[in-house]
């Protein structure tokens, strides 16, 4: 039961139903219009925009639904906050040194985006993290100051570690974190090779284990960095080729999305004390890399559980801050440069996914008799009492009943002793029935176990213009929660309940676990369509930027979405920065190996074998030429009719 009556309803009891305020961070609010709108900053001056505008100027330029939206000035305030909150910290600290963000390109790599951060992160000295070759030769394309970091993980082949050197050679600060022992042969060897001194680093096995969805990953168990006894053998290697001078950070990585400070805090501990180590070993050091990590509180709720966290940016700055130095400080070890790879929280906040509803389904019964159709079946007036007589005090009963003389009624039309008329009289009589007890459920005091999913059973589905597996691969893969919620009409009360299906006919391609300030739960509150007039209803999925844009795969081929960068300028108009228009069917075909030239021709001859029979004319044939080479150019979701032209 709604607290504020229907009737009564305004934007603000949206803002609270979806939580909008708290997890939105200050980017993202409601306005009095009932609008989802994005807040961002010009030199201090706050300027919001509304989404529905957004999208009707996406309309308007043919960049048709799903599509992501990415806010750039919501990209760049997070660059500048983490800087920010960072260099506060060192100089309240008293710190003696500085910190060096780097973006690891794994978390987003797309052009637009690898773009932004490193042109607006320039004035912050913002590098990268590659953990391929592939990603390498992203940041080497964006380098243009040589303060920024590159710092590369994951394995190396010569071919990866030669093209490092050269960066090197041109002066730019490019570390290899090494993982194993082979590879820093491979390092030792190409560096003597190309007569280039190299910068390396470390990647240590932390002990500490973190709470969260990568719990399993952290600790002993971790798959990543060298034990222990290979930490010292690296630096025994490396003195012995004399070059323990190249020997400069220590890399650590709990795992991403660490919900609870006092992990970080530890892990910090533990780094700390690996570093001073090596610094007992005699390596030069300076950088202390605390990897990624930093968390998104995509339920809002500031609290210790997968998808939230307990604490703040500043305070995980300090805490890092301090613990670094609290901990050299006895042992007269100078600071090093503080290095931290935050992707999540660095991309989350800017891109949102976008769609339309096409369809609902709801569960609500056809028209019903008042009383028993004359020769139908005698269940059929049982339930028909069964729905006359439900009340408070016997739901339960009713319940037990209702589904018995359904089920009897199946039974007999298996047999072939039921018509068809029967049957859906029962099902729409039976979903009667379950559709009273289950409005009655908010007045009781306890719901039997057996009752407590019939909300859900109930729920209407949502068909929506977006393919699960392409746009959020996470809610499939690692039951990821995102906030989720209709970008209009928030100033009307949203009266469905409805789970979401995605375009997919995949029984997974759905959304049925939802993050809401009154908790976890199965539905979504959600606005009933406006019937007929042709009015779209959006809905967005928020903080989709970090990992979702490119694990997407092509099932059911539906391919990359419409991408859209918006740039909102002070006055509180906005550009369309950047537009991308996601992949035709063409697109995904050739991604299959098909050749859609070659899938022309075989239809071609196809149509006209049909006209020499005699089945078309030519006329004809041209038409259903076109509509198949219209087809081929089409975007592979949804189009609305007259959409397609591009
Ligand atoms: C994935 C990864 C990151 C990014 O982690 P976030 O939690 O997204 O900040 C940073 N460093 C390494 C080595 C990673 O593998």
């Amino acid at each position: 039961m709604p607290a504020v009556e229907p009737e009564n309803w305004q934007a603000s009891d949206s803002a609270a139903l979806y939580g909008v305020d708290a997890w939105g961070a200050g980017y993202y609010s409601v306005n009095e219009r009932g609008e989802v709108q994005v807040h961002v900053e010009h030199e201090g001056a706050p300027v919001a925009v509304s989404l529905l505008d957004i999208v009707q100027g996406m309309r308007a330029r043919h960049l048709d639904m799903p599509a992501v939206l990415r806010v750039r000035n919501v990209l760049d305030h997070r660059i500048a906050v983490l800087n920010e909150s960072f260099a506060r910290a060192i100089r309240e600290g008293g710190y003696g040194n500085v910190y060096r963000g780097v973006f690891p390109i794994k978390v987003n790599q797309q052009c637009h985006v690898i773009e932004e951060i490193a042109n607006y992160g320039r004035r912050y000295h913002h590098g990268f993290e590659a953990g391929s070759k592939a990603e390498l030769i992203i940041a080497l394309s964006q380098l243009r100051d040589t303060e920024s970091l590159v710092v590369c993980n994951g394995y190396k082949d010569a071919e990866f570690i030669d093209l490092g050197l050269y960066a090197r050679r041109m002066g730019y600060p490019v570390f290899f974190v090494l993982e194993s022992l082979h590879e820093l042969r491979m390092v030792i060897e190409r560096s003597r090779r190309l007569q280039i001194a190299p910068l390396i680093g470390v990647r240590m096995r932390s002990a500490v284990k973190v709470d969260g969805h990568w719990s399993q990953d952290s600790g002993d168990r971790s798959i990543f960095g060298l034990s222990t006894t290979a930490l010292l053998q690296v630096a025994a290697e490396l003195r012995e080729a004399g070059m323990l001078d190249c020997l400069q950070m220590l890399h650590c990585h709990l795992g991403s999305q660490v919900p609870n400070i006092r992990n970080v805090r530890s892990g910090v501990l533990e780094a700390c004390q690996f570093y001073a180590g090596l610094v007992a070993e005699g390596a030069p050091m300076g950088y202390l890399d605390l990897g990624g990590g930093l968390a998104v509180d995509y339920e809002g709720a500031s609290a210790n559980t997968t998808h939230s966290m307990n604490y703040q940016l500043d305070e995980y700055c300090v805490n890092i801050v301090e613990t670094v130095r609290e901990t050299l400080d006895p042992l007269a070890i100078a600071h090093p440069v503080l290095v931290s790879e935050s992707g999540r929280a660095t991309v989350a906040y800017s891109s949102m996914l976008l769609f339309n509803v096409l369809d609902v389904r709801d569960c609500l019964p056809g028209p019903l008799p008042s009383a028993p159709p004359e020769g139908g079946s005698e269940l059929i007036a049982h339930l028909l009492e069964v729905l006359q007589r439900v009340c408070a005090k016997n739901y339960q009963e009713c319940y037990n009943d209702a589904l018995f003389y359904r089920d009897e009624l199946r039974e007999l039309f298996h047999r072939g002793q039921a018509s068809l008329r029967d049957r859906a009289l029962a099902e729409d009589l039976c979903l009667a029935v379950l559709q009273r007890i289950n409005a009655l459920l908010p007045q009781l005091e306890r719901v039997p176990p057996e009752l407590e999913s019939l909300p859900e059973q109930l729920s209407d589905i949502y068909y929506a213009n977006f393919s699960l597996f392409q746009s959020l691969p996470d809610i499939w893969a690692i039951d990821q929660l995102f906030p989720i919620m209709p970008i209009h009409r928030l100033a009307e009360y949203p009266s469905r309940e409805a789970i979401l299906a995605d375009l997919t006919c995949d029984c997974d391609g759905r959304i049925d676990r939802f993050t809401l300030p009154s908790g976890e739960r199965s539905t979504l509150p959600l606005h009933p369509l406006r019937e007929g007039e042709g009015e779209d209803y959006y809905i967005g999925v928020f903080l989709v930027g970090a990992y979702q844009e490119t694990l997407g795969d092509l099932h059911n081929l539906f391919g990359d979405t419409n991408v859209v960068n918006v740039a909102v300028n002070p006055d509180g108009s906005f550009d369309f920065a950047r537009e991308f228009h996601g992949d035709s069917i063409a697109d995904v075909l050739s991604y299959v190996e098909y050749e859609p030239k070659h899938m022309q021709e075989q239809f071609r001859r196809v149509a006209e074998e049909a006209v020499r029979s005699g089945r078309i004319s030519v006329e004809e044939r041209q038409r259903i030429l076109q509509a198949f080479r219209d087809s081929l150019q089409g975007y592979t979701y949804f189009e609305k009719e007259g959409s397609w032209q591009r």
